[in-house]
């Protein structure tokens, strides 16, 4: 069945569906139901399906940390750089693959450097609706399993620990505390400032980053380590959700054994791809 409005009232219904973070989400250039401008209100009555809104996900950013002359954490043989690329970019294929309306971006597909603000602001040019950044984690050599991180103030040091890492990255880059406001990767007081944000998009962050975390531990079997929060600068000027997965550890052997095996790659890009459509479908309305 197909219903009669004005764009008046479809204005006022998608007012009405579009409250908090799925209204920023829905406002993007690509949207054909986004809200019309004034000038429009007064244009003569137009047939639209009976849903005018629906909410589609359908831009995804995948950002595979480090690169260049940045290589992240190693292990043995394996460096961080090299195994996020290979998890994104099989990410990527199979979201490709199996869902066609989604369009992929990917902030590098090689092995170059990136500044950490850039790759947030290529997620917000494309006006993406979910940004998954991967990496690999380092501690001591007992230390392994999966965490799933979204923005978020930190409640051990530990977890402090981890966001520092990651950060520090921005002191090879240019101009860093300029670019990041004074912002110290050192400093916890830095960390405790800048976790606040990012909160208007928490909700659906962590919802995703729920799914990702019991996707890894009962398809693939990983140990999970859970979902945590902590301010990462990479989440920081992000908007929309966004979550960043620490894929496991390279300094432990057995850990960068899995992690550096291109089927095993697979498998957790798998189960990565899973939470995602998993997430979308939820979104869409089933
Ligand atoms: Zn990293």
């Amino acid at each position: 069945m197909r219903i009669i409005v004005t764009w008046a009232s479809a204005a006022l219904l998608l007012l009405g569906a579009g409250s908090g973070e799925w209204k920023a989400e829905a406002q993007t250039p690509a949207d054909s139901t986004r809200i019309a401008p004034d000038s429009a209100l007064a244009a003569p009555a137009v047939t639209v399906p009976e849903l005018p809104y629906r909410y589609r996900l359908r831009t995804v950013v995948l950002d595979a940390g480090h690169g260049g002359k940045d290589r992240g954490c190693a292990g043995a043989s394996a460096r961080e750089a090299d195994v996020a690329l290979a998890l994104i970019l099989a990410l990527g294929k199979q979201i490709q693959e199996n869902l066609p309306d989604v369009k992929v971006i990917y902030t590098r597909k090689t092995n170059v450097f990136i500044e950490l603000d850039e790759r947030a602001a290529i997620a917000n040019r494309n006006h993406a609706d979910l940004f998954i950044s991967i990496h690999c984690n380092a501690g001591p050599s007992q230390s392994h399993g999966t965490e799933v991180w979204t923005m978020g103030l930190h409640k051990t040091d530990a977890n402090l620990g981890v966001a520092q890492r990651e950060n520090a990255v921005i002191l090879q880059e240019k101009d860093y505390q300029k670019r990041y406001d004074g912002f110290d990767p050192r400093s916890p007081q830095s960390h405790i400032l800048f976790s606040l944000f990012q909160s208007a998009y928490i909700t659906n962050s962590l919802r995703f980053a729920q799914r990702v975390d019991r996707q890894l531990r009962t398809t693939v079997n990983r140990p999970s380590r859970g979902v945590k929060q902590a301010g990462f600068l990479v989440l920081w000027k992000s908007t929309m959700p966004a979550v960043l997965i620490e894929s496991g550890f390279l300094t432990n052997p057995a850990e960068e054994r899995y992690l550096n095996e291109k089927a095993n790659q697979s498998y957790m890009a798998a189960a990565i791809y899973r939470a995602f459509r998993e997430y979308k479908r939820e979104l869409e309305g089933g």
